[in-house]
């Protein structure tokens, strides 16, 4: 039986960048023959978004705009040309909303570097509305034992999280330092390099943080940046043969710790840069980068195989991402107390609201 789809629903519209969300009615979009059109439970709200709604990256939005890339609900309807997904599916909806499956990355599985993309949220309305529309080839498959709420930050933080971990290269037994492990994306990536087997150095500052990540997140060793004397010397102090990390994973949001990290990580280690600090550079000695053969690689989000990988590991129960649920219709709130860096965990909002 066909799900009864209204013409009319509940959304977040920004008209102008950096100008006022309104929450207001809009109509229901219509799938095109390759997309499916997904009831939208809830969707995670990430520092993306407020970037989008801020205008604060070169690439410009479309206008008006619909925010969101993490969200999660159930598909209600699909364009004739889909075959694999049925209606009654739990689907999700993230950063890479599509992608042309022609150039040579979308054949080699790089996706992500297609390079005209459709971004959700952004250059195509997201999942801050009640019905989000998705390339069928690219939408998340979202397992039905999985709850809706507690997967949406997985569909960009954690898939870009795991991401990143293999992009190290690092194998199960060896080590990994995550730079900024107490925040949202670092402390699902303390929990994905734990899953995959990797022991795991958490820098980070501030007590709280040092319980959360030693205690539930179970790292090896904990260093608070801002209480040492030595960063370099204790990270790898941590170490087996004391030579350092075989990779580093910087989540942080300033510039230090990139080109710290590349003084302690092993030689022939490699250090991986996800965080997106504003006009930061990445330099490196290059006598030492040479003569130790070390490596600085940036990593993005995932392509379709990592997204269900990702996904596969919360299913499993390895990854806990703590969440607070907010109506869509206190959009504005969240984003507030994002500028205020206030926000501990994901804030998610429930479409129903
Ligand atoms: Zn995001
Ligand atoms: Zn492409």
């Amino acid at each position: 039986m066909a799900p009864n789809i209204p013409e009319k629903q509940w959304a977040q519209v920004i008209e102008k960048t950096g100008g006022p969300i309104d929450y207001k009615e809009i109509p229901v979009p219509k799938p095109g023959p390759d997309e499916v059109l997904i009831n939208i439970k809830f969707s995670g709200v990430c520092h993306t978004d407020l970037h989008a709604w801020k205008g604060d990256w070169p690439l410009p939005t479309k206008l008006p705009l619909v925010g969101g890339h993490e969200g999660a609900g159930v598909v209600v309807a699909r364009g004739d040309l889909v075959k694999d997904i049925e209606i009654g599916d739990h689907a999700g909806i993230k950063w890479l909303n599509g992608s042309c499956l022609q150039c040579s990355f979308c054949q080699t599985a790089d996706e992500p570097l297609c390079p005209s993309p459709i971004l959700s949220g952004y250059t195509v309305d997201g999942s801050f509305q009640q019905y989000a529309i998705g390339k069928a080839a690219h939408v998340a498959r979202i397992p039905k034992d999985v709850p809706l709420d507690a997967i949406s930050p997985i569909l960009c933080a954690g898939i870009t999280v795991y991401k990143g971990l293999k992009e190290s290269g690092a194998r199960p037994g060896e080590t990994v330092a995550i730079v900024g492990a107490g925040g949202g994306l670092g402390s699902l990536a303390c929990q994905y390099a734990k899953a995959m087997g990797l022991q795991v150095i958490a820098i980070d500052t501030g007590d709280d943080k040092k319980k959360m990540l030693e205690g539930e997140l179970g790292v090896k060793a904990f260093i608070d940046f801002a209480k040492t004397k030595d960063v370099v010397q204790d990270v790898q102090e941590q170490t087996e043969d004391k030579t350092g990390p075989n990779a580093v994973l910087v989540v942080a949001v300033n510039e230090g710790p990139f080109q710290q990290a590349m003084d302690y990580v092993r030689p022939r280690g490699t250090v991986v840069a996800i965080g997106l600090p504003a006009n930061a550079f990445l330099k490196a000695p290059v006598f030492q980068t040479v003569t130790q053969m070390k490596t600085i690689k940036g990593s993005y989000v995932g392509n379709r195989k990592d997204t269900q990988e990702a996904i596969e590991f919360f299913r499993r129960g390895l990854i806990k991402a703590p969440f607070k649920t907010v109506g869509l219709s206190e959009l504005s709130k969240v984003y507030e107390l994002m500028e205020q860096g206030q926000i501990a965990g994901r804030y998610i909002v429930d479409t129903s609201k």
